[in-house]
């Protein structure tokens, strides 16, 4: 099916100008003003925003394995709903994909099942939590997307290190979940004021910064291009730039949840605050935003871990880590980023699609551009509306931010130019030319 996207607003220069954009044969044919075409279906977006689909690093897809919190089908079409067109999809499955073979039928399955572009990461250790060293080279040639124990820390520095040596072989990086156990000692949320409100057992900033910079050091004997996945704290920020700053191959993702929450927003027992690394404090919030502005931070990241509510609603003790974020970043960043004038739009964009896509080389479309695949997402900028768990595509729906009013409503998500997200709003406006 070919496509004309009638008065869409796309970023040129920094600047949103009225275009209309033809969709032919899965790539986009051409750009302007007054475009007529025939033989193609015209939509027109009365100035919805049109831009090169979001891409996010880190998504939990539960398949398979645990295939009542997500699926593959059902977290890709939640990727779609919030306008990303690729997700990297951690290995936190079962069986986990550790071997050239099982990586191999994961990615055969997502390529029939999903409905946007999946990369899968390959385990570091053998099962995720051992101390054996995965091969690299056969799992690269099977065609994994990097290599991360998300979930879990490296717990040993002699592994970290041999698996840096073998990952900088086969030129693919590290993407660490940074996280020392034994300093964590069962805690459920950030070590802070609301952990003592609460009497809950605390999470230290220390369970990040004492891994990262054990990481870091051995990041920079290795030259290994080393990840940090939802970097948390202010302090990892720092020790991230003065990295940077001697030249280690550094990159790290933040979440939009610790961009927007901190642990003051814990209000009550809610299971939809607990999530890992913990919401911190306002302080280590304000370095996380100064760290994205100043480029420290390289990009934003969901972090989308969906949870059963039987799994969700135990309290902060005992529910389980994480919360859904794939359809409500978009929306939740454009409100709280953009609307305020913390940053411009172009900037989220480049947080969003730009910067995931230079760090780990992905090949994707960064503009709209005459012969680029039609990998685009539509949003409605002018409208609020409220976040909503009936409208979530999503098996799950753990997430603090349900009911929250909102701007940046997902109109239509096209991969390869093919539809596979389209409102209810946008239905209606489609037409035979
Ligand atoms: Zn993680």
């Amino acid at each position: 099916m070919n496509y004309l996207l009638k008065n869409g607003q796309i970023l040129l220069s920094g600047e949103l100008r009225i275009r209309d954009l033809l969709i032919v044969a899965g790539r986009i044919a051409a750009i302007g003003k007054n475009l007529v075409a025939s033989g193609v279906k015209t939509v027109d977006l009365q100035h919805a925003f049109i831009t090169p689909g979001l891409v996010d690093l880190h998504v939990h897809l539960r398949d398979p394995g645990m295939t009542a919190e997500e699926t593959i089908a059902t977290g890709s079409l939640a990727a779609a709903h919030g306008g990303f067109t690729f997700v990297g999809a951690m290995p936190n499955v079962l069986p986990v994909p550790d071997n050239a073979e099982k990586l191999s039928q994961l990615i055969q399955r997502q390529q029939a099942e999903g409905v946007v572009h999946i990369g899968q990461y390959a385990t570091i250790t053998q099962k995720r939590t051992s101390q054996y060293l995965v091969d690299f080279a056969q799992l690269k040639q099977a065609g994994a997307l990097a290599f991360s124990n998300d979930g879990s820390g490296v717990q040993s520095a002699r592994t970290m290190l041999q698996a840096m040596q073998a990952a900088q072989t086969v030129n693919l990086p590290i993407a660490a979940h940074v996280e020392a156990e034994e300093l964590v000692q069962g805690g459920v949320i950030n070590a802070g004021v609301t952990a003592k409100t609460l009497n809950l057992p605390g999470i230290p900033e220390t369970a990040e910064t004492a891994q990262l910079a054990r990481d870091l050091v051995l990041a920079q004997a290795t030259g290994v291009h080393y990840h940090m996945c939802h970097v948390s704290t202010a302090a990892a920020v720092q020790m991230i730039r003065c990295a940077k700053q001697v030249g280690v191959n550094v990159t790290c993702e933040v979440t939009p949840h610790h961009l927007l929450l901190s642990e003051q927003a814990i209000c009550n027992d809610d299971g939809n605050f607990k999530m890992n690394p913990p919401l911190r404090t306002e302080h280590d919030r304000q370095a996380l935003l100064q760290g994205l502005l100043d480029g420290t931070i390289d990009c934003i990241a969901t972090d989308h871990a969906p949870h059963t509510i039987e799994e969700k609603q135990l309290g902060l003790k005992k529910a389980a880590f994480g919360i859904v974020g794939s359809e409500t970043a978009f929306s939740l960043l454009y409100t709280h980023l953009v609307k305020t004038n913390f940053c411009t739009l172009a900037q989220l964009i480049e947080w969003l699609n730009q910067q995931p896509i230079k760090i780990f080389s992905l090949g994707l479309p960064t503009e709209l551009a005459v012969g680029a695949p039609a990998d685009l997402a539509i949003f409605d900028l002018t409208h609020p509306f409220k976040i909503n768990a009936a409208d979530f595509c999503s098996k799950s729906a753990n997430t603090p931010f349900l009911g929250e009013k909102v701007y940046g409503k997902t109109l239509c998500t096209i991969v390869a130019g093919k539809i596979v997200y389209l409102a209810d709003e946008l239905k209606a406006a489609i037409t035979d030319e």
